[in-house]
């Protein structure tokens, strides 16, 4: 790329409608544009970056033995219609009609398509196992696009499916897939990390993620300070401690607490630990009342919830359902409660004498315990806390935040069997394919690693992903020295396959260091004045100080640079 006449721009402005780090600088850089809420443009630099993503992941799909194909994106409806999906992802799935009223979408996800591929395929075990696999275009309407290219409309990602006979041979194909992405991911250089995730709407047997670890994730991981415990907290375990609570029970008791309604009113009212209480939660579960007492400093977990119960839907309880109880809001406990499901955590299963509501205005129980109350269902159904105990080890749980960055599923037989995915035996019968899906965001890589690589100036390429590995300062293009060694080292590199633009532009030197230190080349070759004594400066982004070189040695010096990072 040659400045002076290519297709460049940064922008001077401050980026006022980005609420991201990368969102900002990826804009600032010119690298991307943004055309609307949770749509943008790339522009050569960041299609060129986004690019060198699609190719390493590419490569280790290719040499994991996946094979890539193509699909469409405009989907016909009946094909989320037969496997029950149109329901599932309800407003987030684009839609619409052709000329003829038929309905379609812009395809969300891609399972169903790959499954109606393997059919033409899969006749008999000898035609299994297979992976295959694209990098291509999603949309999904989502409520609030944000971040700048972590959660957007149109994306591409790199999914990935695995059809076998049996569950021993998906767990071969998932192995393959999980070992690949490791290497994608270290190859791009991101600081990242692998959690046990919820198998959700998609259906499975586990589900892992692979989460860039940064500071803005949406995502919070559970992590362990000794051993390699990793969760997502939607799903991370809540250990009950059993050492705590080793006490006798007391005898219960009825007290007045006159306006404390909020379990830290109650604690401080009764001079109480909170972790001596016991809230309620009460929910509208799939339409019925139900109420669940939780430990006072908890947080209630609601996918922990649904799953237990087997629900699709949770929201607070409206006054009108709660009516159908005698449970008085602000004072409900689970001693004589009547009319609703009750469900109790796991965990005040080993409290005693704790503090609870007493259904009766202005009124809490003291020392209550287990023996007090019926109950219908307990289960685990809080989050964890940092400082809780690991699930492992016993150590302590730390939290961190992370942009998830890929995932990898055994989907086991869902798909196969909603749309007759069958395979004919050895034992002369007819089996559904075992699945295995495998999901990476590229728009979201860059975002990460953007996230995790820039200072006050601007981003910080990893060599592997740089839009070009080296940039070349031409202080004064007038001087012709300058100019010709310039487009010398210019045209030498790009020959050797090292990606290389040249800053040719009549413009103040302090112009062109910051623009190449904000769009992030990790290697900056500067030809100024002391050309006439054949040396040039370089300087790696990613480092403070520069040096002089003898403009005879630079080509060598970055050969050994850009090796040393393969
Ligand atoms: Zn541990």
């Amino acid at each position: 790329m040659r400045l002076s006449k290519d297709f460049f721009y940064t922008i001077k402005e401050n980026i006022s409608d980005e609420d991201s780090v990368s969102g900002k600088l990826l804009v600032k850089s010119g690298m991307i544009k943004k055309i609307s809420n949770g749509i943008y443009a790339k522009m050569p630099l960041g299609e060129k970056a986004l690019k060198n993503v699609e190719s390493i992941i590419r490569k280790n799909m290719d040499e994991a033995g996946a094979n890539e194909l193509s699909m469409p994106t405009l989907l016909p409806m009946d094909i989320f219609e037969k496997s029950g999906r149109k329901e599932t992802f309800g407003p987030s799935m684009f839609k619409l009609n052709d000329r003829y009223s038929r309905e379609y979408a812009l395809g969300p996800t891609h399972e169903e398509l790959f499954v109606l591929a393997a059919m033409n395929k899969v006749k008999s075990y000898r035609d299994l196992p297979f992976t295959i696999y694209q990098i291509g275009t999603k949309y999904r309407d989502e409520m609030r696009p944000r971040l700048g290219l972590i959660r957007i409309r149109e994306f591409t990602m790199k999914d990935s499916y695995s059809f076998d006979k049996d569950y021993e041979g998906l767990d071969i194909s998932y192995k393959k897939m999980f070992d690949a992405y490791h290497k994608i991911f270290k190859e791009l250089g991101i600081d990242y990390t692998v959690v046990k995730a919820d198998t959700g709407a998609m259906g499975g047997l586990l589900s892992e993620e692979f989460h860039a670890v940064t500071d803005i994730g949406e995502d919070t991981l559970v992590l362990c300070e000794n051993c390699d415990y990793s969760s997502n907290l939607e799903v991370s375990k809540n250990v009950v401690n059993k050492e705590e609570n080793i006490e006798d029970e007391k005898e219960l008791q009825l007290v007045e607490t006159p306006n404390a309604h909020t379990i830290e009113e109650v604690s401080k009212f009764l001079n109480l630990d909170v972790k001596k209480t016991v809230k309620a939660m009460l929910m509208n579960i799939d339409d019925e009342l139900v109420i669940l007492f939780i430990r006072g400093d908890r947080e209630l977990n609601e996918n922990k919830v649904l799953k237990l119960l087997g629900a699709n839907e949770i929201n607070f309880a409206n006054d009108e359902l709660i009516a159908k109880s005698n449970a008085v809001p602000g004072f409900t406990g689970p001693i004589d409660l009547k009319s609703a499901k009750i469900v109790v955590d796991n965990e005040v299963l080993n409290m005693k004498n704790f503090c609870c509501g007493g259904n009766k205005e202005g009124y809490h129980y003291i020392n209550a315990n287990v023996k007090d109350f019926k109950y219908d269902i307990s289960g685990d159904i809080v989050n964890v806390k940092e400082g809780d105990v690991c699930p492992n080890c016993g150590g302590k749980l730390i939290f961190k935040k992370g942009i998830e960055i890929g995932n990898t599923f055994k989907l086991g037989t869902k798909y196969s069997e909603s749309l007759g995915l069958n395979y004919l035996g050895d034992d002369n019968k007819n089996h559904p394919v075992v699945m295995g899906s495998y999901g990476i965001g590229v728009e979201r890589i860059l975002s990460a690693i953007v996230e995790q690589n820039n200072d006050d100036k601007g981003i910080i390429w990893p060599i592997n992903v740089a839009p070009y590995k080296v940039a070349i300062v031409v202080i004064n293009p007038k001087e012709e020295k300058q100019i010709e060694e310039g487009n010398n080292l210019y045209e030498t590199l790009n020959k050797l396959g090292i990606d290389t633009l040249i800053d040719d532009r009549e413009e103040r030197a302090g112009v062109k260091f910051n623009d190449m230190d904000l769009i992030g080349i990790p290697i900056r070759i500067t030809v100024g004045k002391k050309i006439n004594e054949n040396m040039v400066e370089v300087k790696l982004r990613n480092q403070n100080e520069a040096k002089d070189l003898n403009a005879g040695d630079v080509v060598e010096f970055i050969k050994d640079i850009i090796s040393k990072n393969k």
